[in-house]
This record gives structure tokens, C-alpha cells and sequence, in this order.
């Protein structure tokens, strides 16, 4: 694609990559199949090409959005399944990353959107806030009911995202689970030490997850650390548009990551949510122009390893598994798109007894999509509706995802149970079997 920009322009390093970015894309659209949004809605400005056509001249122009182009980048879920299709090698992810800076800095939008906005962004990195206000939604809930139904439109109103916010609710949140700062040391001799990501949401929503994680790597010999003072990895502002916020985040999680690793030794810096490890495996990228933190930031991201990835490189003990257990196999986004990580948490799955069904249209997004789920929950919706009904089909006993916002948005819509893949991995090798019906899960 040709560009425009001035040489001007070009001294900015995030237009200079912008520019090479656009000039890799050759319009060819291969990657409008497999874009959600255009596969619902049928609008090219809703299609990967169409929205890297208004990128373009957003950035070229160098002027203010227009309302028209908020709103097709809006309703993008950033699930990067048009990365994984363009022959052409395009990195969406870093354009409309950039794209969403630039909205969230020059447009203004209305005040009870702004409002929202800032409300996610403060509550939801902070775990001892989202405990509060999830008991506060809670509450609220029945009110829900209540409510009129609005109905669904372009742009959903505030009424029509508080009733989102409201059914993503859980019905009972359980205890907290081990505070940053604690060690778990390996059972036996040890053959690894790692740090843990703490996670946000996941902490609050779901302690069980980290639980097993916990469970199964000490009973392999590995010591886990939950650092002391780590932070949301930043991925929710991040996903907002506040870079400022998010790129606060990410130096100070490198700098209590790398402190740790040089005092006690870390092998890799393990992740249950695929959404946060796509976003910390691009630290290095976020802070290239940042001379006091590029190098660390590059090291941090190839620390960072999604569970699965790690536990495909040591010797698991016998399972327990008698392959009686139908698995459905919920491929995040992040997962399979953000870090191309496709087949290891299958393969786990079945070397342990299970027996995994891949899920068809596995390419499409539930439509949990960190907040989309709330700003844009009809899209998110149809998503979800969509995504259960391909589960359904295969029959299986239980879904196994990789990600806790698939998690949360796959369960309000089914009575199949939903697990964590490592929850299945630990139960296998000698922990406990998972509830099935857990917090927000059922
Ligand atoms: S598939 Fe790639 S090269 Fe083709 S239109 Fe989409 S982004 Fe551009
Ligand atoms: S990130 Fe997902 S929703 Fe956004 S343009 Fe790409 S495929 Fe479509």
C-alpha cells in the first residue's frame, strides 16, 4: 500500500513504523474472512482492510478522528485472527495498538463513555477494587432485571453496558488466594525456579487457577515465586488506549521481575491468561525507544512463557486419565493468534488422558475480548452465541480454554462446565479434581 507521509512525519518512530506496516499490506483482503466483526456485520470498514485503510489516513492527515472512524476501530476485538491469516506478514496489532492511542489522546468522546472508561481503567487492574465492586455488582444484580431493555444499536448506550456489566457478575467470589511475595518451594529435588503472574481479574474471579498451576509445578520439581509488588501487566489500559498507564505498568513489573531474577534465578516468567502474556511478549516492542528500559524490557519478554509452553518442555508424571473425558478445546485469541500457540495445550491434553475435540470456527473470538465484552455486548453477544453453539456440537464433557475472559464470557451462556487447561493438567498428574462449577463460571 502506498503511503504519504512527510518526511516530518517520518522522524516519529511510531509513524516510521507505522509507514512500514501499511506498505506490507496489498490490499489483497484475504484476511476479511476471518475477521469477526466483518463476518457479522458485512461492512468492508468493519473488516481488517477497511479498518487499516482509515488508519492510514487518520495518521496521515495527522487530524482528530472522525466519530466514524471511533467507531469501526472500537468495534474491533483486537483478536488478531487477521494476523494470523495475511500472507503479507501485516502486524495489525501495532497499528491499531497505535490507532487507539491516538483516539483515546485527540477524540473526545461523549462524557458518560469517558466515564465508563475511566471507571474500567481504575477498577480493573486493581484486585482489591474489583473484589469491591464485583460484591457491589453482585448486589446490583437483581436490579438488572429491572432495567429496561435497550435496544441494540451502532454505539450501545451506558444503560445497555451496565446491564453487560452486570450479568458478567459472579454469583459468589471465593476467598483470595497467596499474596505477591510468597515462594512455593519444589517437592523434592529441584529442577527449576519461576516467577508466577499474579493476574488482575483471574486473582479475584478464579485463586483456583494459579492454585493448580502452583500444585502441579511443585510436584514436578519446580519452585514458583509470586513477586513481590508485580503489577497488572498493563494489557487493560493498554487495550483503552492509555498507553501512559500501561507502560507504567510494564516498568514497574520489569523492574521487580528483573530484581528477582538476578537475586534468586528465574527460568521463565509463567502465565495462566493468554491476554496478559501477549501483551508482556511485546514489552520489548513498547518500550523500544526507551533507553533506560529497552534492554530490560527485551529480556522480561523472552522470559515471558504461557504455562502451556512451558510445561511442554518437562516430563509430566503418569496421568490419572482413563480417556473417558470428552474436552472441548476453546483456542484463545491471545493464544492462538497473539502467541501462535496451537497444538502444545492440545497435546497436553491428550498425552494425559482426555479427549480433546477441536471446537469448529475455532479462528473466531467469543467476544470476551478484555472490555469489549461491556462496550460493545451485542457484537459480544452474537459472539458468544455463535462460539457456544460450535462447542455444543462436538458434545463434549467440559470446555478447556487458556485465557480467563474467554472463560467468564463463555460460561454466562452455557451449563457445560468450564476449566482452565491447567486445572485438567494438574488433576491428571496427581491434584485435585477441578470444581466444576466455580465463581462467575457457572
Ligand atoms: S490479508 Fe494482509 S495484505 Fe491482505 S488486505 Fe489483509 S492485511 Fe492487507
Ligand atoms: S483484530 Fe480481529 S476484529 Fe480486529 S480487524 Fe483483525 S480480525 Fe477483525
Amino acid at each position: 500500500m502506498k503511503t504519504e507521509f512527510s518526511l516530518a512525519q517520518l522522524a516519529d518512530p511510531d509513524i516510521a513504523e507505522a509507514d512500514k506496516i501499511l506498505r506490507a499490506c496489498v490490499h489483497c483482503g484475504f484476511c476479511t474472512a476471518t475477521c469477526p466483526t466483518y463476518v457479522l456485520l458485512g461492512d468492508e470498514l468493519d473488516s481488517p482492510r477497511g479498518r487499516i485503510y482509515l488508519i492510514k489516513e487518520m495518521l496521515e492527515k495527522d487530524k482528530p478522528p472522525t466519530p466514524e472512524v471511533v467507531k469501526h476501530i472500537d468495534r474491533c476485538l483486537s483478536c488478531l485472527a487477521c494476523m494470523t491469516t495475511c500472507p503479507s506478514g501485516v502486524n495489525y496489532m501495532h497499528l491499531v495498538d497505535q490507532a487507539r492511542v491516538r483516539i483515546e489522546r485527540d477524540f473526545s468522546r461523549p462524557l458518560a463513555e469517558r466515564a465508563l472508561r475511566a471507571i474500567l481503567a481504575l477498577v480493573l487492574p486493581r484486585p482489591g477494587l474489583f473484589r469491591a465492586s464485583m460484591i457491589m455488582a453482585r448486589l446490583g444484580r437483581p436490579l438488572a432485571g429491572l432495567l429496561p431493555t435497550p435496544k441494540a444499536a451502532a454505539t450501545p448506550g451506558l444503560l445497555r453496558r451496565i446491564k453487560a456489566m452486570l450479568a458478567l457478575a459472579p454469583k459468589r467470589l471465593p476467598a483470595p488466594g497467596p499474596s505477591g511475595g510468597s515462594t512455593f518451594p519444589a517437592v523434592g529435588e529441584r529442577r527449576g525456579r519461576v516467577a508466577l503472574l499474579q493476574g488482575c481479574a483471574q486473582q479475584v474471579l478464579a485463586p483456583r487457577i494459579n492454585q493448580a498451576a502452583i500444585n502441579l509445578l511443585t510436584r514436578h520439581g519446580v519452585e514458583v515465586v509470586l513477586v513481590k509488588d508485580e503489577q497488572c501487566c498493563g494489557a487493560l489500559t493498554h487495550h483503552l488506549g492509555q498507553d501512559g498507564d500501561a507502560l507504567a505498568r510494564a516498568r514497574a513489573n520489569i523492574t521487580v521481575w528483573i530484581k528477582e531474577a538476578e537475586q534468586g534465578g528465574l527460568d521463565a516468567i509463567l502465565i495462566t491468561a493468554s491476554g496478559c502474556g501477549t501483551v508482556i511478549k511485546d514489552y520489548g516492542f513498547m518500550l523500544r525507544e526507551d533507553r533506560e528500559y529497552a534492554k530490560s524490557a527485551a529480556q522480561i519478554s523472552a522470559l515471558a512463557k504461557d504455562i502451556t509452553e512451558y510445561l511442554g518442555g518437562i516430563a509430566l508424571n503418569p496421568s490419572s486419565q482413563k480417556g473417558d473425558l470428552t474436552v472441548a478445546y476453546h483456542s484463545a485469541c491471545s493464544l492462538q493468534h497473539g502467541q501462535k500457540i496451537t497444538g502444545i495445550p492440545k497435546e497436553l491434553l491428550s498425552k494425559n488422558g482426555f479427549v480433546v475435540k477441536d471446537v469448529p470456527e475455532s479462528h473466531l473470538c467469543c467476544g470476551s475480548a478484555g472490555t469489549y465484552n461491556i462496550l460493545q455486548p451485542d457484537i459480544a453477544g452474537r459472539l458468544r452465541d455463535r462460539k457456544i453453539a460450535n462447542i455444543a456440537a462436538v458434545k463434549p464433557d467440559m470446555i478447556a480454554a487458556g485465557n480467563i475472559g474467554c472463560m467468564v464470557q463463555i460460561a454466562g451462556g452455557t451449563s457445560i462446565p468450564v476449566v482452565h487447561t491447567i486445572e485438567l493438567l494438574d488433576w491428571a498428574t496427581g491434584g485435585p479434581k477441578p470444581g466444576l462449577t466455580g465463581p462467575g463460571l457457572n
